[in-house]
């Protein structure tokens, strides 16, 4: 193991794409669930087989459109069947995390809102271990106050159901309207066993994130040393506008 970095998406063709990535001194590569699951489970087992020979760490990022405590029964149900198909999905492609934004608490209070998405994470872990897939549910940190996803509650999240967990440093930033300590992030998690990770620039306002920016190289740079220091092996998954350039500049600074 190592710090792992690559780009949020292939930019299309992903078959095709792992060889370039692979060229380009990559390591890593998220593939994008994020406007539904299009992609079939065939063409999926085709991209695991042809990762054989690059050996990229792939993750799944499932659909935005989610939300595990909605007031509407069929909304959580629905939420889960994305998240699920994009686990079936991870499975045939040799991803082991599946990342996605877990929840709203609309008008529910923090405590009951924990307890709907653990249900449904326990729930969907049977569904998983029933089929055989070989993946851990990883739900992200968030970059607003209304989602879901703070950082310490993901953590209790993580124990309570032995899933495993996403740091997106720039929602956390963007979530605490400050630059993160990382050396603070990196130490709290050091311990979890399955975890992965985000990074970019993050524009933000009182209501948390707006939008992905460049890469802040000086805080990349702060995150990496706090990792290395730490001795925290994890992939680190650029989703900055430009992805794979800045994917690129990070594995650089590395
Ligand atoms: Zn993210």
């Amino acid at each position: 193991m190592a710090i792992k970095i690559g780009p949020a998406g292939t930019n299309g063709d992903s078959l095709n794409k792992l060889k370039v990535l692979k060229e380009l001194g990559l390591d890593a590569v998220e593939m994008e669930f994020v406007r539904g699951v299009q992609m079939s489970n065939e063409l999926a087992g085709k991209i695991g087989e042809e990762n054989k020979k690059h050996g990229l760490v792939i993750s799944v990022h499932a659909p935005y459109y989610i939300n595990l405590a909605s007031e509407d029964k069929a909304k959580i149900e629905a939420s889960k069947k994305r998240i699920l198909d994009s686990c079936e999905r991870g499975h045939h492609m040799g991803a082991k995390y599946i990342v996605f934004h877990a929840a709203y608490y609309g008008k529910l209070s923090l405590e009951d809102c924990f307890q709907i998405v653990l249900k449904s994470v326990v729930e969907m872990q049977e569904v998983i271990k029933k089929n055989g897939w070989d993946v851990v549910l990883c739900p992200e940190t968030t970059g607003k106050a209304s989602q879901f996803g703070d950082l310490d509650e993901l953590i209790r999240l993580v124990k309570e159901t032995g899933c495993g967990i996403c740091i997106d440093f720039a929602h956390l930033e963007a979530r605490y309207a400050k630059e993160y300590n990382y050396i603070d992030v990196v130490r709290k998690i050091k311990r979890i066993e399955h975890k992965t990770a985000h990074f970019s620039g993050i524009e933000y306002t009182t209501k948390g994130e707006r939008k992905h920016i460049p890469t802040d190289l000086g805080k990349a740079k702060k995150l990496l040393d706090a990792l290395k220091k730490e001795k925290v092996d994890i992939t680190i998954i650029c989703e900055a506008p430009d992805t794979w350039g800045d994917a690129l500049k990070m594995k650089k600074l590395l």
